[in-house]
């Protein structure tokens, strides 16, 4: 990309252009190179490879080229410093939990993130001496108040899933700063064509590519975004020797899938928007939450930090789970599963299947009724997806 320096350019652009070294044969799309190791010209080539004098490629543990053009792409769409992939969104962040936190930090987490983090969280990182403290996403002052002393790192998910709270990114990166901690923000849901959490103050940036990375729904892969000090030294120093990294195909197919994702984004935010518009109209829902909706406790904020509100809803229905199972079953068109962020449109009922395993207590504290249903919107016709929620509404 000659002429204006990459980080100038906008996003789509970057989305297409970033990170490309084009090899001797001239090729247009970029190469996938499968291979696991790198040959030296001579045993002093080698010898400087390996004490880090020459900084090309060993080893793709460590570093290999369609790996690389994936980060450098994502790092220019965030606005970070520097990316490293991983083989999951789950690697992403143990490997930045493993390589910034040691025996006796504690963290500070939004209650509402990815009931996996919750595992990584309280089962794994606790053998090792590592304490959490939950809070509500959006009291600013509860973030403020779990901050001890040992603290050293802020994590949460905006807008959050099933019910798309959003947290105050500019806000919470101030409580970090003041108290010397790091804030990560899980920006899986967004993706930087909606929010570049970086921008306002964030210090890492956590993806699972196996959602609207990829967009596809194909193959299944992370990265961490951040400053060269966090990600590029402690973060990837984790990684490398650790192992959690990105294969060389899933890094060109999600390489692949960045080219097209301020399109897709666009579309899954209008589709869902006139979906979330049309089911406020419904006799059977009694409630939408959807951060374009004016009736969003949180409308001015999500306007504010977020380029457009995004692909995922969800609603409540008269009749509890029953009525909810009876509209589910009732589809014809939209795939019944958990998964999110595919050009397919997902229905799930997260009371019996995300959160089924929290008691009926913890589901009524976290918001979960047995009427709500969550749908994150694809690229389908928005006509033919609401005529598929219409039959069993
Ligand atoms: C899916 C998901 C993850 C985990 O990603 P995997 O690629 O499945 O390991 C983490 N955070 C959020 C918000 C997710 O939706």
């Amino acid at each position: 990309m000659p002429e204006k320096p990459e980080n100038k350019f906008q996003l789509d652009t970057l989305a297409v252009r970033a990170g490309q070294v084009r090899t001797a044969e001239g090729e247009h799309s970029e190469p996938v190179f499968t291979t696991s190791s790198y040959v030296f010209d001579s045993a002093a080539a080698a010898a400087a490879r390996f004490s880090g004098e020459d900084p090309g490629n060993i080893y793709s543990r460590f570093t290999n080229p369609t790996v690389r053009t994936f980060e450098q792409r994502l790092a220019a769409l965030e606005g970070g410093e520097r990316c490293v992939a991983t083989a999951s969104g789950m690697a992403a962040i143990y490997s930045t939990c493993a390589g910034l936190l040691k025996q006796g930090d504690h963290i500070v987490s939004s209650r509402s993130i990815f009931g996996s983090t919750v595992i990584l969280f309280n089962n794994y990182l606790a053998k090792f001496g590592i304490e959490v403290t939950y809070v509500d996403q959006s009291d600013l002052q509860a973030w403020g108040n779990a901050i001890r002393p040992d603290s050293r790192l802020l994590f949460l998910e905006t807008p959050s899933n099933p019910l798309t709270e959003i947290a105050d990114i500019n806000a919470l990166a101030t409580v970090a700063h003041e108290h010397d901690c790091l804030l990560a923000v899980d920006n899986c849901f967004c993706t930087p064509a909606l929010q570049r959490p970086l921008d306002m103050g964030a210090d890492i940036i956590i993806h699972s590519a196996t959602k609207y990375l990829d967009g596809q729904g194909r193959c299944i892969g992370g990265a961490v975004v951040g400053s060269e000090e966090i990600v590029g030294t402690d973060v990837y120093g984790f990684l490398r020797t650790c192992g959690p990294s990105m294969s060389p195909f899933n890094a060109w197919v999600f390489l692949k899938g960045l080219e097209t994702l301020g399109l897709r984004m666009e579309r899954h935010s209008r589709s869902a928007a006139s979906i979330a518009t049309w089911l406020e109209q419904q006799e059977n829902v009694t409630r939408v939450w959807y951060p374009g909706l004016r009736s969003h406790p949180q409308y001015e904020l999500a306007q504010k930090q977020m380029k457009a509100p995004g692909g995922l809803l969800s609603f409540e229905v008269r009749g509890g789970k029953e009525a909810a199972w009876k509209i589910i079953d009732a589809t014809r068109l939209l795939s019944i599963t958990a998964n999110l962020g595919d050009t397919k449109t997902t229905i799930t009922h997260p009371a019996t299947t995300t959160h089924g395993r929290l008691t009926p207590e913890e589901r009524e504290q976290a918001g979960i009724s047995d009427g709500l249903i969550r749908i994150a919107v694809g690229l389908e016709a928005v006509d033919d997806i609401k005529d598929d929620l219409a039959r069993g509404l």
